[in-house]
């Protein structure tokens, strides 16, 4: 029996969200008593996740696997779940792991639980805590059958370095036929994205128009955050769908979540809910935003993004 954390890469390289669920999946491997495989796809420096407790690395090296595909990638992974006698698998909350989750529990006829929160309440029963309705409630879930599968929510377990002497095997895989291609794979613009970041500048249609958007670029830049936008942003074209956060979008978890000209409506608001610090910039007191916010600045993006870029360069 062990567990298996799918590891996440981007251009060869593992995300951070793979450091996190490494780390989680070490904790939960040794309450299991059990050892950490952690499986990447075509990435070269898997090698570092020793660092974070995995016992084995297996990386998927396969040409036919280095665009995400959730079919593909389900099938190689259930390729190793059975070699390697897998009783738990650890995704993290990523857009492609949850199709993944989705399509890994059919074919293997396992459970799967999204946005687990924490280390699980009970080993026996398996009883985990996730957060549901777009994270206003908790709700302890019990999760049966041989395979589990969980994913796990950005930023709740935290990185937990836990040096061990993990070896690294290099496999190819069982050539793996779909019947579906990608026909067009769209890239976040942003050099920090928005799933691994931990702050995230985000702007509406309060930007009034993408000409806009170098104020909010260069903010991002100085803090070394990711950039995201309201849907009508990204809807008129001002912006790549790839930035587009909220119920519809893609949910944020960072530390700090910098709202300009965004109102706060509620389809927004759900998929932000789980940020810590909430900054709102608006020129609206009466806009919903403040009254989800952490901080509040009342007035003119256009006047307070340039002063708040000088003072951060002055100290930063
Ligand atoms: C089924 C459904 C799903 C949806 N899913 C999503 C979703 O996932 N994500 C999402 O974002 N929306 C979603 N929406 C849309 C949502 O309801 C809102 O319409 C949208 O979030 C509003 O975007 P906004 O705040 O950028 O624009 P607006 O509502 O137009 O707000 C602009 C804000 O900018 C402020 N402003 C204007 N000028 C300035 C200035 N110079 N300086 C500072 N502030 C200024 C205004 O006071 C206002 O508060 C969904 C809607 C539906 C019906």
């Amino acid at each position: 029996m062990s567990v298996l954390v799918y590891s996440e890469s981007e251009n060869g390289k593992l995300k951070k969200s793979s450091f996190e669920t490494a780390s989680y999946g070490k904790a939960l491997s040794e309450k299991l008593e059990t050892n950490l495989i952690c499986v990447s796809f075509n990435c070269s420096d898997s090698k570092l996740l020793v660092k974070y407790g995995a016992d084995k690395i297996i990386n998927i090296d396969n040409a036919n696997l280095k665009e995400f595909n959730s079919k593909k990638h389900s099938h190689a992974l259930s390729q190793i779940i059975e070699k390697e006698d897998v009783s738990l698998v650890i995704l993290s909350s990523s857009a492609d792991a949850k199709y993944l989750g989705g399509y890994l529990a059919g074919i293997t006829d396992s459970a799967y639980v999204s946005n687990v929160v924490q280390l699980p309440e009970s080993i026996n029963p398996f009883i985990v805590r996730r957060s549901c309705f777009t994270n206003k409630a908790f709700s302890s879930t019990e999760i049966i059958g041989d395979l589990k599968i969980i994913s796990i929510s950005s930023n709740s377990f935290g990185l937990k370095e836990n040096n061990g002497d993990g070896t690294l095997e290099t496999i190819n895989i069982k050539e793996i036929e779909t019947s579906f291609k990608v026909s067009n794979i769209e890239k976040q613009s942003g050099k920090v994205t928005i799933a691994d970041a931990d702050i995230v500048v985000s702007a509406g249609r309060g930007l009034k128009g993408p000409e806009n958007w170098h104020m909010i670029e260069e903010l991002a830049e100085v803090l070394g955050a990711a950039t995201a936008c309201s849907k009508p942003v990204s809807d008129m074209g001002w912006r790549p769908h790839s930035e587009h956060v909220g119920q519809t979008g893609k949910p944020v978890s960072s530390n700090l979540y910098i709202a300009i000209g965004i109102s706060g409506a509620i389809q927004h608001l759900a998929g932000i809910n789980s940020s810590k610090i909430k900054v709102v910039i608006n020129n609206d007191p009466d806009a919903p935003f403040f009254k989800a916010a952490d901080y509040g600045i009342v007035g003119d993006a256009f006047e307070v993004i340039p002063k708040l870029i000088s003072k951060l360069r002055a100290r930063l």
